[in-house]
C-alpha cells in the first residue's frame, strides 16, 4: 500500500502558483496511490465551512476528484485552519483525523502529527493550544461564539489575529519554533512508535534519533512555496527505507 503525507500548503489567494501546484500533485501523484494524508494548514487561515473563497472551493472540488478515485483521504487540523469542520469534510470525501493519529502498517506503525504539539518551548503557541485544542469545553465555546459571528466580523477577529502573531513572530528565535527533543520522545514513547511524520516547523528532513534500543525516526514535510514537498510510504517495505521525502518545483 502506498500512501503519501503532505502539510502546510497555506493556500492563500495571493499565492495562487501553491494552489495549482497541489492541483497537479493530486492530478499526478495522489492518484497513483493507495491514501492521502493533509497533516494540516492546508489553507493559511480558515473562518468555517460557510466562507468559501473561489480558491477554497477549487481546492475543494479537486479533493473531491480525487477522492470519487480509489484514493482514500485524510485531513488533520494545522494550527491555521483547525475550524474545518464536517461540511468540508463532507463536499471534499476527506475523513478528519485527530492529532496525534496512529496508522497501521504491513511491518510497522507511524505516528501522525501536525507537529505544534511538539514545539513546547513555544509559549505562545502553548497558550493557544491549551484554549483551543486541549481543553474541549473551552475551545468549544471559543469555537461556537467565533462561529456565530458575522462573515464580516469573524474576517475582522482573524486580520486582528494575524497583526498578533506578527508581533510574536518577530520576537521569537527560530530555535523556540522547532520541536523540543525530549516532548518529540516523550509523544513517541506514550504512542509505543519508532516513526513519527509532523509538518508545522517548515524544516523538512529526516531526523534519525539518538536512542538506546531500536533505532527512531522523526519525519518533517516542508512547506510548500517554490517546491512542493511530500512524503511517500510503501509499507511492504521495512524501516527507514520505506519512507521517501520528496519535493518537486511548483
Ligand atoms: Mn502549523
Amino acid at each position: 500500500m502506498i500512501r503519501l503525507f503532505i502539510s502546510d500548503l497555506h493556500l492563500h489567494s495571493d499565492r495562487p502558483q501553491v494552489a495549482e501546484g497541489l492541483n497537479n500533485f493530486l492530478n499526478t501523484h495522489a492518484h497513483r496511490a493507495d491514501a492521502l494524508y493533509i497533516l494540516g494548514d492546508l489553507f493559511d487561515s480558515w473562518i468555517g465551512d460557510d466562507y468559501c473563497l473561489p480558491l477554497y472551493q477549487q481546492i475543494i472540488d479537486s479533493l473531491a476528484q480525487v477522492g470519487k478515485s480509489k484514493v482514500a483521504l485524510y485531513f488533520m487540523h494545522g494550527n491555521r485552519d483547525f475550524l474545518i469542520r464536517e461540511e468540508f469534510s463532507r463536499h471534499t470525501a476527506c475523513q478528519i483525523i485527530n492529532d496525534p493519529h496512529t496508522i497501521t502498517g504491513h511491518a510497522q506503525d507511524v505516528l501522525l502529527t501536525h507537529g505544534d504539539i511538539l514545539c513546547t518551548k513555544d509559549i505562545t503557541h502553548k497558550i493557544l493550544i491549551a484554549i483551543t485544542r486541549r481543553r474541549r469545553w473551552i475551545k468549544n465555546i471559543l469555537v461556537n461564539s467565533f462561529l456565530a459571528q458575522p462573515i464580516r466580523r469573524r474576517l475582522q477577529i482573524l486580520q486582528a489575529v494575524k497583526r498578533i502573531n506578527v508581533k510574536f513572530k518577530k520576537n521569537k528565535s527560530l530555535e523556540i519554533m522547532d520541536v523540543v527533543p525530549k516532548t518529540v520522545q516523550q509523544v513517541m514513547e506514550t504512542h509505543r512508535t519508532s516513526i513519527m511524520i509532523h509538518g508545522h516547523t517548515h524544516r523538512p528532513a529526516i531526523h534519525r534519533l539518538a536512542t538506546n534500543g531500536e533505532p527512531q525516526y522523526r519525519i518533517v514535510l516542508g512547506d510548500w512555496d517554490e517546491y512542493g514537498w511530500y512524503v511517500q510510504w510503501d509499507d511492504q517495505l521495512s524501516g527507514i527505507d520505506a519512507f521517501q521525502l520528496q519535493k518537486f518545483k511548483i
